[in-house]
């Protein structure tokens, strides 16, 4: 082509984030020559509630990123509020909460410190295979090509490899982040709050730095009913729970205007396909906000891929094994998640069967049969086949 700069690797990665990087990370470990190609320039916010669950924080530890040295505040239970009743839980396992700004500049840093070239700013404007052959070619007037190519766009989906509708199109996503009162702080410390209001369910929490993440799902016909105006919508949300105005009565919005995103196909699982594209991250699945844990999702399909790519498996052997291990995560999810958005009938869903909670929160991880806790070695419990 001409005037474009074109190099050759073994393998390229679309997308530097949780699964990107961590897919990086561990193919440059075992002297791979792969290439990461990352459009954002620099550190930057993600639209994320930005809880790891303990699955998460163990796979993040094994690769050697520390989120507690990131700053991570540690998370012990989690609380509904629904239509002025609460109910409340310990969260059965040990979590963290950490921003994304913090989390994913570590681990594209530690991507580069194994051997990956990190290319920065590089938009991916189309993938394609010639012959035996991917090519990826950049806005920059660039090129690489690979004979393996990993999909890791996250939310964003790059020309020619739409993914499909999920179960639950509905929804809009928010993220904002604020400084809370004194006593609103102390009264969060530790804990996940969820709120739910008509038309959609919020979290928040603390982060590193005392910020609270205020992030939120809400119905796009709820949100035109607000003139799809932040501020309105924002009143919607206190009005309709007091909680949430007591959470945030008096507290300090630390961003210009929120983070949003739109057009989120909650509950999708990707058919394994025969293109040969391994697809990673929100590429291969999407389990709804809050009620699933999407970041170990993220970083078990780097380990899963990695894995089977080492061994010579093939693109749809994986996809089909990742399907697998996490239907039924993300089937319960976005189950949940659409109860969520009808508040009264969770909160009585609630009141009939107050460890619904609990039970949400252990079933929507993905399965520790299938954790991969060694990379490229045995699960934790004893080694199962593709
Ligand atoms: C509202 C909301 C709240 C959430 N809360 C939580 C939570 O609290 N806990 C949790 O575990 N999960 C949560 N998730 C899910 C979690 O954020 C995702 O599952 C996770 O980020 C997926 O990681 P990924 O690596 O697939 O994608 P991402 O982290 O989105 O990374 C994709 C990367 O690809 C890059 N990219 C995109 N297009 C291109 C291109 N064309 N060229 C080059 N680079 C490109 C992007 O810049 C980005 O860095 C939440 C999601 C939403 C929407």
């Amino acid at each position: 082509m001409t005037g474009t700069l074109q190099r050759g690797r073994e393998a390229l990665i679309v997308g530097g984030g949780l699964a990107g990087a961590t897919l990086g990370i561990l193919l440059a470990r075992q002297g791979r020559d792969v290439e990461i190609l990352e459009q954002s320039a620099g550190m930057h916010h993600k639209v994320c509630g930005e809880f790891l669950s303990g699955e998460a924080v163990e796979y993040l530890e094994r690769l050697g990123v520390s989120p507690r040295s990131l700053g991570a505040v540690t998370m012990h239970g989690v609380r509904l509020h629904a239509r002025g009743l609460l109910a409340a839980c310990e969260l059965p396992f040990p979590a963290m909460s950490l921003t994304r700004r913090a989390l994913d500049e570590a681990l594209l840093s530690l991507a580069e410190r194994a051997g990956a070239v990190v290319s920065r700013g590089r938009r991916v404007d189309r993938l394609m295979r010639d012959e035996d052959s991917w090519r990826a070619t950049l806005l920059s007037a660039e090129a690489v090509t690979a004979p393996a190519a990993f999909l890791a766009t996250g939310k964003h989906d790059l020309a020619g490899h739409r993914r499909p509708a999920g179960r639950q199109n509905s929804l809009v996503a928010f993220k904002m982040y604020f400084r809370l009162l004194p006593e609103q702080e102390r009264a969060l410390s530790g804990w996940v709050e969820l709120f739910l209001f008509p038309g959609g369910y919020a979290g928040l929490q603390m982060v590193e730095d005392n910020q609270a993440n205020l992030c939120l799902v809400v119905e796009r016909s709820r949100l035109e009913r607000c003139g799809r105006d932040w501020p309105r919508l924002l009143a919607h949300m206190l009005r309709c729970s007091t909680a949430l105005a007591e959470r945030l009565d008096g507290a300090e919005p630390l961003l210009p205007k929120p983070l949003a995103l739109s057009s989120i196909p909650y509950g999708l699982l990707m058919q394994p396909a025969q293109d040969g594209l391994w697809r990673l991250g929100d590429q291969a699945a999407v389990i709804p906000s809050f009620s699933g844990d999407g970041m170990s999702i993220a970083l078990h399909s780097a380990h899963l891929a990695a894995e089977m790519y080492m061994r010579g498996g093939t693109a749809a052997e994986y996809a089909r094994k990742l399907r697998r291990e996490l239907r039924p995560a993300v089937q319960l999810a976005t189950m949940f998640s659409r109860l969520m958005v009808r508040a009264p009938v969770l909160a009585q869903a609630v009141r009939l069967w107050p460890g619904v909670l609990a039970h949400c929160a252990s079933h929507t991880r993905v399965p520790e049969e299938a954790l991969l806790m060694e990379t490229f070695q045995l699960r934790r419990r004893g080694a199962e086949p593709w």
